[in-house]
């Protein structure tokens, strides 16, 4: 067999929508566009739908999306849906092309919020899959096999319950399970009740020299590396899906002339996960390492403390932040869920099945809309980058703040006790901010 190669964009941005009004605000930051969906979209989401190539002195058009492995944050796909039709139905068409091509799908399935899944209860956990895959569903037409983690932040729990909704396999970084399978083949991890679940660990070399070791615009280098895998092995790069064009101006093309040399390769076999997990199912079977995720060196710290991780190196870190805004948004979501038990007790088929069946959008009960409000809040990105006063932490508060406008003659005590929980001045003046709704 020729050696595989499975090269993944997780395509993602942070949910910006003004809860109040469902739509985009302003971000002067992503200027000269309206807001950094739209600069993203510019740079990556729309180049890579049709790449022009020159190779051997002709030139041809290559439809990304058609042979790369991805996955679509949920809540990007809703916006784009809305804001750029024409690559929201490329993205779709897409994944039918290698369903086509290759028997199995190049699109992964994510929870329907970027939340860190180890950081919530099983409960919201499993809305979050059911969600997420009902979203996919919706959009691409059939049952998702693979589902990519959120940062790939795991523990034994997230996989019980992904496996235990259907799904085949995940992917993770090399650090995180107890052994790094043989060859890039997929291994399996024993669960509960006889599950188990595959997992694909990408390689960490090539991916990191891709994200960030120039692979990513220099197409010969990406090739030769290519070209050095073993026999009977699977090369899988994992990356952002913005490496390409947002993070590193032409990427697009280098990833697309990659793809194309793929294609013609008599030495190496362009793939998807599903369909190589298909040729191989797991023999080894590895341990996790828990838990654990591929941005953040202490685990899954960098969503609720001040761990070091940042984005900014040469300013002082200052994410002491971090531990009491995930405090707060822990004990809002503890109170809102009890308000939804007690008061959502009648609702068909009881509370939470409600929940799961409603699903993340479209109209619903206001008790529901409050459900959604406290999972959105849980996104990871409000965590992530270095200050509660950046867009993305904003953003959190913004979700936690209208959830409290939803919990009726609780918002009061809600408002009060979410404050108290911020603790310090400037958190709090952060949150006191984000009560009004801004003009858009
Ligand atoms: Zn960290």
């Amino acid at each position: 067999m020729k050696p595989a190669v499975i090269i993944h964009g997780h395509f993602y941005q942070p949910p910006r929508e003004n809860p109040w009004t469902g739509q985009v605000d302003a971000e002067p930051s992503a200027a000269p566009e309206h807001d950094w969906n739209a600069r993203v979209t510019k740079e990556s989401y729309l180049p890579l739908v049709s790449v022009e190539v020159e190779e051997e002195g002709k030139n041809t058009r290559v439809p990304v999306y058609d042979y790369l492995s991805f996955d679509f944050g949920p809540t990007l796909l809703d916006w784009m849906e809305r804001e750029a039709p024409e690559i929201h139905d490329a993205v779709l068409r897409a994944d039918r092309a290698s369903v086509t091509r290759l028997g199995h799908g190049n699109a992964l399935a994510m929870p329907f919020h970027h939340i860190i899944l180890p950081l919530a209860n099983r409960r919201d956990k499993t809305t979050e899959v059911r969600w997420g895959i009902a979203d996919f569903k919706k959009r691409f037409g059939r049952d998702p096999v693979g589902f990519w983690l959120p940062e790939t932040a795991v523990d034994r729990e997230t996989l019980d319950v992904i496996a235990a909704e259907g799904i085949a396999f995940t992917v993770l970084a090399p650090h995180q399970v107890s052994k790094v399978p043989e060859r890039g083949l997929p291994a399996k991890v024993e669960l509960n009740d006889g599950r188990s679940i595959a997992v694909f660990v990408y390689n960490g070399g090539l991916s990191h020299d891709v994200a960030f070791g120039g692979l990513a615009t220099d197409a010969n280098r990406w090739t030769d590396a290519l070209n050095a895998t073993p026999p009977d092995a699977i090369a899988s790069v994992a990356v952002d899906g913005e490496t390409w064009g947002h993070h590193h101006k032409g990427g697009d093309k280098a990833l697309a002339t990659v793809l194309h040399r793929l294609l013609r390769s008599e030495k190496l076999e362009l793939t998807n996960f599903a369909a190589a997990l298909a040729t191989h199912p797991p023999t080894e079977t590895v341990t996790l390492i828990e838990p654990t995720s591929w941005s953040c060196a202490h685990g899954i710290e960098r969503w609720r403390s001040n761990c070091g991780d940042r984005i900014k190196q040469d300013v002082p870190p200052h994410q002491e932040w971090r531990a009491p805004l995930r405090a707060a948004i822990d004990w809002l979501a503890d109170e809102i869920h009890g308000i939804y038990e007690r008061e959502g007790r009648d609702l068909p088929g009881g509370p939470w099945a409600f929940r799961d069946a409603a699903g993340a959008t479209g109209s619903a009960p206001r008790l529901v809309d409050m459900e959604r409000g406290a999972l959105s809040a849980m996104t990871s990105c409000g965590w992530f980058f270095d200050d509660i006063a950046g867009i993305e932490a904003r953003q959190v508060l913004r979700y936690a703040a209208h959830a409290i406008t939803l919990a009726g003659n609780e918002s009061g005590r809600l408002e009060a006790g979410f404050i108290e929980k911020l603790g310090e001045d400037r958190n709090v003046e952060v949150f006191r901010q984000t009560l009004q709704p801004t003009p858009s």
